[in-house]
């Protein structure tokens, strides 16, 4: 349920209306938009029959939210959220791309890739130090050695670092390196490791489940919110389906039915939604075309050397191509990049 106060109410009244909830058990969360405040309240609104909120000071009106999904939606919050980590938005009118390797595999690798997307204006670098791989013989990244070549590397060029979190015992490693956690599709519905990221105070990105149909999708983000950590993007990476030609299908439609309903920001992840190299500058164009708020983009310099995801990661030249016409599409819709 939500609490909608008067735009004239005072702090007084909120903290009023937040402890006497607080006291029937309920968990609260508030929302401050410009014009007025708006709680938020999670518990067994059974509790409520007979304590009327909207009598007391300060409230406009009390209104369940029929959603299953209540934190991330937008009947709580009307306003897309934008999320600014070191001075880089995503959300809104900001575009974020988020680029690198798909593994860690060198210092040297990563200073070779960091290079040239930050000259063709990406601001956040990404590369697995842990990796969910399907065989365990494959490559499993280079764990904390991975996390500070990350680190360093962005650190040297002024960028952002975004890392996936596999497993909730390393998220005090994985934060004292990341800017931004990255939970794996594989993951989406580790309830286990959201709620530990909702506790953390740190950016979180959740990549849709291979299987997850939407609405899990935002459940599991709701998972995150109900712990206290709003800072969430949500990733569209495909899902899986019948057809070979792709690793994926990309459902780019996800893009505008997550809009209509919540408030996150949501970015497009083509290399692992296509699988294909050929694909990604097409669907790079059409999911900043639909609306996302961001590009996830695995580039190598030798991708047929690449420890992992070699078939889907394109080369920085190619990557350049792909920024200038984010650009362009970006301005036709009052968007633009972050840079
Ligand atoms: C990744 O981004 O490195 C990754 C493993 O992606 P996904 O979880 O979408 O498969
Ligand atoms: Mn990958």
């Amino acid at each position: 349920m939500i609490i909608v106060m008067r735009p004239e109410a005072t702090k007084k009244d909120i903290d009023f209306v937040v402890k006497k909830l607080t006291d029937y058990g309920f968990k609260t969360h508030l929302s401050e938009g410009v014009e007025r405040t708006i709680i938020g309240a999670i518990g067994d609104e059974r509790t409520l029959r007979d304590k009327p909120l909207s009598s007391l000071p300060g409230v406009e009106k009390v209104v369940p939210i029929l959603k299953p999904y209540k934190l991330v939606s937008k009947d709580f919050k009307k306003e897309p959220t934008v999320i600014n980590i070191k001075g880089v938005k995503i959300g809104g009118k900001h575009i974020a791309v988020m680029a690198g390797p798909c593994s860690v595999e060198s210092r040297e690798l990563l200073f070779e890739v960091a290079e040239s997307i930050y000259k063709s204006g990406a601001r956040i670098l990404r590369g697995g130090a842990f990796k969910p791989r399907t065989s365990p013989y494959s490559f499993q990244g280079l764990g904390e050695e991975g996390l500070k070549y990350l680190r360093e590397v962005a650190d040297h060029y002024g960028m952002l670092v975004i890392t996936e979190l596999l497993d909730p015992r390393d998220l005090d490693l994985v934060a004292k390196y990341a800017d931004i956690l990255q939970i794996g599709a594989r993951n989406m519905s580790n309830f286990r490791l959201l709620k530990e990221v909702g506790k953390a105070k740190i950016p979180v990105m959740l990549k849709r489940g291979m299987c997850a149909t939407i609405k899990e999708f935002l459940m599991a983000a709701e998972y995150i919110a109900s712990e206290g950590n709003y800072d969430i993007i949500l990733c569209e990476r495909g899902i899986r389906s019948f057809d070979t030609e792709t690793r994926n299908i990309l459902d780019l439609a996800a893009v505008p039915v997550i809009k209509n309903v919540s408030h996150l920001p949501i970015i497009v992840d083509p290399s692992h939604g296509t699988g294909r190299r050929d694909c990604i500058l097409p669907m790079a164009q059409a999911a900043i075309a639909a609306g996302a708020d961001g590009l996830m983009i695995e580039v190598h310099p030798r991708p047929s050397e690449a420890l992992s995801d070699g078939d889907q990661s394109i080369l920085p030249e190619n990557f350049d191509v792909l920024m200038r016409r984010v650009r362009v599409i970006a301005a036709t819709i009052e968007k633009h990049l972050e840079e």
